[in-house]
């Protein structure tokens, strides 16, 4: 492994938008590497835009023919001088063809190796890996050809079973069945939704877990074979699959269980070889205690502040620092964690309405400012929040010495968050931080659906 090329990096084109972007551009800043930011049409005048040191217009606003369109990317990554990719997240970042179109014209993607992406976007392969690797891995079955097969799998697991598309992401592409009738009435229809969705229907069925936490765990390798972990991360609270509220580290975990989902993250990133940044995802069974591997994201996460608040690395630094062939700058021993860090995710969406997206115009934007708070955001008074892209417009995070401390400046800032022109999450995620059941860690993956989401439209 020691003839790894030193090639440093000196101008990122970041083929992405939104807050990402902007945390993207301070990273290269900081490292003293030019950027320039691919942009729609709508796009030319945001926050990021104005950052980078300079601005492609890569198309329309349509993600498809815009940040989805892998030719224009390269194309103007590589006539606007760039010697490297940032993906984001999202998008093209876990597109192994796309990574492996920038390592083929000569960019250097900041992100894992394209066989590393290309393994931790088919869940079911994912699955296998971990298993061989000695992790716990849900009783589940590997690609299902037809619907008997299914139902010959679903019957040997028990119900209730998870029928999953192994290329899903975002929290889509999944469906909880009860029953073999369920389970034939739902394949086909799964099938065709995930080959539209994904451009791949291939599905597998998987034990469904009722009082489920999600757990994470942060890792970061080099090109040279070094890996590590930087603790977990727990992101229960979730609305249709998809995270709500993160913090780190996860609490009332007892410590035998939090070091063996740390070290179980740490095998899974050395026997996929990993690279650069990943997260490895876990699911916890709060009545068994149990737990086991879910997927592998090959990118940096959304919700990665929380981590970087309690460990003091800069993710994204060392995505760079990775890509351009760095050894990593630290060793397992060096990684502690100090205090507690949450983060909420203000999006533009309509708690009273189902969570719906909803577009418009920042009339007034106001974010908190005060110790211990972080607002990552491309948000400004007068930004257009378009329908084409997703509905996040900032993520809050909050470090404090304990989680209470944490819990009460989040309350602070969100509290002081002033938005008008869209609705937002925040008081929902006002609400949701500030019940018992949140603030004594007896929450699972369902209680927004269950029971905070109708709580809080019951109060006036
Ligand atoms: P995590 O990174 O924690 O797994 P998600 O899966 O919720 O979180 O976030 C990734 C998702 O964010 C993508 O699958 C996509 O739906 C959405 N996304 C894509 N691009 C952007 C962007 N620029 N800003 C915000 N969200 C985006
Ligand atoms: P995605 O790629 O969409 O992020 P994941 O496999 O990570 O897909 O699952 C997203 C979320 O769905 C998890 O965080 C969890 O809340 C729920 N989930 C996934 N698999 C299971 C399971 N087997 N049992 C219970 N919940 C699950
Ligand atoms: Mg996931």
């Amino acid at each position: 492994m020691s003839d790894i090329e030193y090639r440093p990096i000196k101008k990122v084109f970041v083929a992405n938008r939104g807050e990402i972007a902007v945390r993207v551009i301070r990273s290269c800043r900081e490292l003293g590497i030019e950027t320039v930011l691919a942009v729609s049409t709508v796009d030319r005048e945001s926050v990021p835009a104005r950052l980078a040191d300079r601005t492609v217009c890569i198309g329309p606003p349509t993600a498809s023919a815009s940040y989805l369109n892998m030719a224009a990317l390269i194309t103007a990554a590589l006539g606007s001088g760039c010697d490297a990719l940032h993906p984001g997240y999202g998008f093209l970042s876990e597109n192994p063809e796309f990574a492996q179109m920038c390592v083929d014209n000569g960019l250097t993607f900041v992100g894992p190796a394209p066989h590393v992406v290309a393994e931790a976007g088919d869940k079911a392969r994912a699955r296998e890996i971990a298993r061989a690797a000695g992790i716990p891995v849900l009783t589940g079955s590997p690609i299902l050809t037809d619907v008997e097969a299914a139902s010959r799998a679903a019957a040997e697991i028990g119900y209730p079973v998870l029928v999953k598309a192994s290329a899903g992401g975002g929290g889509r592409g999944m469906s909880v069945v009860e029953n073999d009738d369920e389970l034939r009435a739902r394949f086909s229809a799964a099938g065709s939704e995930a080959q539209s969705a994904f451009g791949d229907g291939s599905l597998f069925v998987e034990k469904y877990i009722r009082r489920a936490r999600h757990i994470e765990v942060q890792v970061l390798g080099d090109r040279h074979g070094g890996v590590v972990q930087l603790g977990e991360r727990d992101c229960t609270l979730q609305r249709r699959h998809q995270k709500v509220v993160e913090e780190s580290p996860a609490p009332g975990l007892d410590e035998a269980t939090r070091s063996r989902i740390r070290a179980s993250g740490l095998a899974f990133a050395e026997a996929i070889g990993l690279d650069s940044a990943g997260t490895v995802e876990f699911i916890y069974d709060a009545d068994t205690g149990d737990y086991a591997f879910l997927e592998f994201n090959a990118r940096i996460q959304v919700e990665h502040p929380v981590t970087e608040a309690v460990t003091g690395v800069d993710l994204v630094r060392q995505q760079l620092r990775s890509a351009q062939g760095d050894r990593l700058e630290f060793g397992q021993g060096d990684v502690t964690t100090t205090g507690h860090a949450i983060e909420v995710r203000i999006t533009s969406e309509s708690p009273r309405d189902g969570f719906l997206p909803r577009a418009g115009t920042l009339v007034r934007w106001r974010i908190p400012d005060a110790d211990g708070i972080r607002v990552d955001t491309h948000a400004e008074e007068g930004y257009v929040v378009s329908p084409y892209y997703d509905s996040l417009l900032a993520k809050v995070v909050a470090y404090g010495t304990d989680r209470d401390d944490a819990i009460a400046r989040m309350l602070a800032a969100l509290s002081a968050l002033d938005v008008q022109g869209v609705p937002t999450t925040a008081d929902f995620a006002h609400f949701a931080l500030d019940h018992t059941d949140f603030r004594t860690g007896h929450v699972s993956t369902n209680w927004i659906a269950e029971t905070g989401l109708p709580e809080f439209l019951e109060t006036p």
